[in-house]
Formats: structure tokens, sequence, C-alpha cells
């Protein structure tokens, strides 16, 4: 059993991570501290706060370090307003991320039907179907994205740096590699991981759901996230996705950092 920090010494450290909260994440070399400090921050954003939307202002947090930390990504992209053919893909995201994008859209009945179209599609649909019927995201309106500033932490990472490829991909349903500019990959993996050991750390289900059928219940209620913050099982009946659904390297590591992160809450 890990031993807790005493007061002096925790007060200590979450000054210490004061100066790498929201800071890019080295995308070379080592990034284990501010990975520590800033999955410490979202950790405590979402256990001591009282504010019901915690977990919507969490998954904010973790996609805007995303956001700084992709700015490093030197290589030219393929990607621009008006291309969305990876927008007729398979989406999961962690369930904090799912009431961010729900906070976007609640306000508009058109695209909530459409919420509601996607995901008695995706339900009928084993995840790897997807890759062949493709089901076009419900947040999609004129090949751009309707949420933009809301997206997951998947769609703004998904980058490439080339057009052919992605044709290939979502269009020729050919299976080859995604043509990921460096770096790109690493700051999907580190967005995840915060997240995930967070989730771990406040005991809330940290795995990765389907997008669509997510979005249907978090829209039902105004105040599902309140309820999901306060244990409710409410995403119990959505897809989790194939590659959470076992243990795995990523999976362990997620656990070992919020072991490493538990005793210093
Ligand atoms: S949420 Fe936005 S970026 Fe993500 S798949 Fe849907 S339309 Fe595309």
């Amino acid at each position: 059993m890990n031993q807790r920090l005493d007061p002096v010494t925790r007060a200590r450290l979450l000054q210490d991570d004061a100066q790498f909260l929201g800071q890019p994440i080295a995308l070379t070399g080592d990034a284990g501290q501010v990975i520590r400090a800033n999955t410490r921050h979202i950790a405590l954003m979402m256990r001591d706060g009282v504010a019901p939307d915690r977990a919507s202002a969490a998954a904010a947090f973790v996609e805007s370090l995303l956001d700084v930390t992709a700015r490093q990504i030197a290589a030219p992209l393929a990607c621009g307003k008006g291309c969305s053919h990876c927008c007729t893909t398979y989406v999961s995201c962690t369930i904090p991320e799912v009431f961010r994008l729900a906070q976007a859209i609640r306000g508009s009945e058109t695209t909530k039907a459409a919420v509601l179209t996607a995901a008695a599609r995706s339900k009928a649909m084993p995840q790897m179907q997807r890759e062949f019927d493709r089901v076009v995201c419900p947040i999609l309106v004129d090949h751009a994205c309707s949420a933009y500033a809301h997206r997951p932490v998947v769609c703004r990472s998904v980058l490439s740096t080339s057009l052919d490829r992605c044709l290939a991909i979502f269009q020729q349903n050919r299976s080859e590699p995604f043509a990921y500019p460096d770096g790109a990959e690493v700051a999907r993996i580190y967005s995840v991981l915060m997240m995930r050991a967070a989730l771990i750390l406040c005991g809330l289900p940290h795995q990765n759901i389907e997008m669509t059928h997510a979005l249907e219940i978090a829209l039902a209620d105004e105040h599902a996230e309140a309820r999901w913050l306060a244990g409710e099982p409410l995403f119990a009946s959505v897809a989790i996705d194939r590659g959470d659904q076992t243990t795995s390297d990523f999976s362990g590591l997620a656990e070992g950092l919020a072991a490493a992160i538990q005793p210093t809450l």
C-alpha cells in the first residue's frame, strides 16, 4: 500500500506542478514530469471539484493540452477545412469528451436528430463493420465539423500527410497504414493516457466508448454529467472500443501512471 504524501511535501509538489500545467508535452525525450503534473491536475479537477460540468472541463483541458503539443508537429499536412474523409470512420472517446461534445450540440435540434439516427445505425453494427459500411459522423455539416472546438482527442489527432492515403483508407476501404506526421500518434497517446489515468484515480469508468451512442445518452438528460460523476452507470450499454476490452501495454501504462500519482493526491 502506497503511503500518502505529507501535507507540506504535497503542497510543494503542487506548487512545482504549476509551471507545467497546460504546457506542450515534449514529443521526443523525457515527458514524464509534464505528464505527471498534468495528470495530477486533471484528476484533482474531477475528484475535488464541485461543478456539475467538471468532467467536460477536464476534457477541455486535455484537448487544449493536445492542441499546444501538436503545434510541435512540423510536417506539412494534407488536412484542411472541407476535407472530411476521416469523419466517416468509427470514433471512440472517453466519457468526459462525450459530455464536452454534448455541450456544443445540445442547443441544435437538427444535430440531435442526426445523432439519434447515427446512433441507431452504430448500435446495430459491429465496430469492424464500420470500416466498410461508413456511418458519417452526425456532427459533420457541409464537410466541416460543426463542433470543431469541442471535438474529441482522436479527431484532433487524426492528422494526415497524404490525401491519397486517406482516400485509399476511407473511400476505397483499403487496409493501409494511416499517413500520420511524426509526433501525431505520440501526442494522441499522451493525451489519452493522462485522461485515462485521471479517470482511474477518480474511480470513474475509463475505457473509450463508441461516440454516437454515448452522445445519445448524454443528450437525453441535461443532468447526465452530474449523475455520471455521482456514480450512475449511464453508459453501461455503450460498446467499449475493441482496443480497450482487454488488457494491453497501454492499459498497463495508464494503471502504472495512476499508481505512481495516487499517493500524491
Ligand atoms: S466530431 Fe467533428 S471531427 Fe470528429 S468525426 Fe465528427 S465531424 Fe469529424
